[in-house]
């Protein structure tokens, strides 16, 4: 698939005659794609990040610095999405990110770009000066829980008394099928949910705001080249679908939780807000960082059986910050490869009875918890089934969200002399209407 294969674009000597932060999120090695328009308005264009700038990549391609960017006619570093883009397959990603290198490398400051000052004017912002914008039309969320250590904490807390690990759950990477007219971008405000809850010893359910608001740090993939239906996607050609991740906030409604999931899943818990960062990090962007996940015990079965190194060293961490903080503070660490389940068996899985997955599909990890308690992925386990408060910096306390509370996800892969971050996916919960 050529997967395998690293190219120039990841020189970890590159540089760019843009500045870069040694700790910026976008060095040239990363060229993610996201949606912007300038403040002060204007069209929707494709762009890439490069430092603190975004590049639109529509007027590179009007200046003719590209080849072969449209599809069916529609041009497509000129949509309001991504989804053309991400429907061209994984060749054409791979010549577009090296265009991309090429225009932005040092030595290319005399070059097409560099030397064009009208052009870089036009094409090169501030990340101040413009607004990102939900870079995918989402047809459909699915939601893994594919975090052994998330499961079992979990099963510890909610059915004391059995094994914390269901039947199956060592077996299949467990999912439900989500809603995606509620993903949202990184920044927009959570609005606290009303609903129905019932406490064990309450003889009646009751309808109030929920009391406890948590968030669930996760990593989302999003599909490019879809499949057939009726085809199923084999565990070995699963990354070939894949365009590329961005972190997800799936927060969540844990006392309407509690009272509805039974048997059908969660519900209402999780519909109404799903935040996800605003750039898309692709699969050749992560490829140095590619590692092997978690042994599997019990072996999978066939279909579910990779013969690769299938999952990505993503650093990750949850920082909170109430109204009466200055700034955030981390509360708890974690690692995309800490997952049981890898991006190419949830694929596998998900298809191998014919469904068919579509070019902007988002497909959310699960809780990404770790082994120590330092490494808990939500607030839930945090605070151990809200016996035990989170305590701040600046003294305030915390077993689950307060109104005002910002919950900002990061991520980043740590290179040698630069990271591939993932930009911030960040909300703040509001009162309930
Ligand atoms: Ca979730």
């Amino acid at each position: 698939t050529g997967m395998d294969v690293m190219d120039e674009t990841h020189d970890s000597k590159l540089r760019s005659w843009v500045e870069v932060d040694a700790n910026s999120d976008f060095p040239i090695q990363n060229i993610p794609f996201g949606i912007y328009r300038p403040k002060g308005g204007g069209d929707l264009h494709v762009a890439t990040a490069i430092g603190d700038y975004v590049l639109d990549l529509a007027h590179l391609d009007d200046a003719g610095l590209f080849n072969g960017t449209e599809v069916e006619g529609t041009e497509v570093f000129h949509e309001p999405t991504l989804n053309a883009l991400m429907s061209m397959g994984r060749k054409a990603w791979k010549e577009i990110r090296l265009v991309i290198s090429r225009l932005l490398r040092q030595e290319a400051s005399n070059g097409d770009l560099g030397n064009n000052n009208d052009l870089k004017n036009m094409a090169l912002i501030s990340m101040n000066e413009v607004e990102m914008q939900l870079p995918v039309d989402i047809g459909d969320y699915t939601d893994f829980y594919s975090s052994k250590e998330h499961a079992t904490n979990v099963g510890k807390m909610f059915r004391p008394d059995g094994e914390p690990l269901l039947p199956n759950w060592l077996h299949l990477p467990v999912a439900y099928h989500g809603r995606a007219s509620s993903v949202i971008l990184s920044g927009i405000d959570i609005v606290r949910p009303k609903g129905q809850t019932k406490t064990p010893d309450a003889p009646a359910p009751s309808f109030g705001n929920s009391k406890r608001l948590d968030f669930e740090l996760e990593m989302g993939v999003f599909i490019g080249a879809g499949n057939n239906l009726g085809e199923a996607v084999s565990v070995n050609a699963a990354e070939d679908h894949v365009f590329g991740l961005a972190l997800v906030n799936d927060w969540s409604a844990r006392d309407i939780q509690t009272w509805e999931y039974q048997p059908l899943g969660p519900f209402l818990a999780k519909n109404f807000a799903t935040s996800i960062s605003p750039w898309i990090i692709t699969l050749e962007a992560l490829e140095p960082f590619r590692c092997s996940g978690p042994k599997q015990d019990p072996k999978p079965l066939e279909y579910l059986r990779n013969t690769k190194d299938s999952t990505f060293d993503i650093n990750l961490g949850i920082y909170l910050k109430t109204e009466n903080m200055d700034s955030d503070q981390l509360i708890s660490s974690s690692n995309y490869n800490y997952l049981y389940w890898n991006m190419s068996q949830q694929i596998a899985h998900h298809t191998i009875t014919g469904c068919n997955l579509r070019t902007g599909d988002l497909l959310a990890s699960g809780t990404i918890s770790g082994p120590g308690k330092d490494n808990r992925g939500s607030m839930l386990e945090l605070s151990w089934l809200w016996t035990e408060p989170i305590k701040l910096s600046n003294g305030d306390e915390r077993k689950s969200l307060d109104d005002g509370d910002t919950v900002t996800l990061r991520g980043w892969c740590q290179g040698d002399g630069y990271r591939i971050g993932f930009g911030d996916c960040t909300g703040t919960i509001l009162p309930p209407n």
